[in-house]
């Protein structure tokens, strides 16, 4: 008896002679074996340097091991968008995690804005906007410069003379920093009114003299754009002090402004 059989090749179909005693019969023939292997080749990790083995048929060869693949994929995490609550993916690498999902970003792009004290031009970031619609905030008008030098209250409006001999009332905040000028002018009208600057001399508003349908007189001060700034009035405390209540402004809140005397007896205008 031959111990001594025949087996199709699984590529080519050619007769492989197989013996009885093999464990391992072969699949393939020779020359199929030799093609299969010639398709393979190595290729090394580009983060461990590992080699692997890449088929010529694949589309899309790894460039890194299966135990680095697992370590990157490790360092994912998710953290919470700030905006909508959605989950964000998150790597260890970076240096912080993101704050706001791709969504929120794209609709709270960073504004330019110009600041409505100064002129100066400021960015009003994603998350500051974010934040005002979360809290129901008007977006802020003044540059971070002006919101800082109008968070010391409270203000004072002290008359001063220039060196050319003109009026000129100036408000500090309580640090003593300038926050604006005020001048009285005569229009070509021949109306009075006061113009207000900003410490870099841009006007920032006009108070006008006016009066209700009631002929109770007040004060309407306008934007640079003709806008109602705000409105004050002359009232009289419950103790007889005389005071300027306003509303409006930045803030839109009321403020209270008083004519206070220092101890070397100089008047000056405090807000509060
Ligand atoms: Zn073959
Ligand atoms: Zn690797
Ligand atoms: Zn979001
Ligand atoms: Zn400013």
């Amino acid at each position: 008896m031959s111990k001594w059989y025949t087996r199709s090749c699984e590529d080519c179909g050619c007769d492989i002679p197989i013996h009885e005693d093999w464990d391992n019969p072969p699949k393939l023939c020779k020359s199929c074996k030799e093609d299969r292997a010639a398709q393979w080749y190595d290729r090394s990790c580009a983060d461990c340097g590992t080699s692997m083995r890449i088929h010529r048929d694949w589309d899309n060869p790894p460039k890194i091991c299966k135990s680095c693949k697992e370590k990157r994929e490790a360092k994912w995490y998710e953290v919470r968008c700030n905006g909508c609550g959605g989950s964000i993916k998150a790597n260890r690498d970076w240096d912080t995690p993101p704050k706001f999902c791709k969504n929120c970003k794209d609709s709270n792009a960073p504004k330019d804005v110009s600041c409505a004290h100064c002129g100066k031009g400021f960015t009003i970031s994603v998350g500051t906007q974010i934040k005002c619609k979360q809290s129901g905030w008007k977006m802020p008008k003044k540059c971070p410069d002006c919101r800082e030098l109008f968070k010391h209250k409270p203000f004072k409006t002290v008359k001063e003379t220039t060196f050319l001999g003109n009026t000129v009332y100036r408000t500090y905040n309580s640090l003593g920093q300038l926050i604006s000028e005020s001048r009285d002018e005569t229009t070509f009208f021949g109306n009075k009114q006061r113009r207000h600057t900003g410490q870099t001399g841009k006007t920032v508003g006009i108070t006008r003299e006016k009066k209700t349908f009631l002929g109770t007189p007040y004060r309407e001060m306008t934007g640079p754009d003709g806008s109602v700034k705000s409105r004050s009035r002359e009232k009289t405390s419950f103790f007889g002090n005389k005071y300027t209540e306003s509303e409006g402004g930045a803030s839109n809140t009321t403020h209270k402004t008083t004519t206070e005397t220092t101890w070397t007896g100089e008047k000056y205008r405090k807000t509060e």
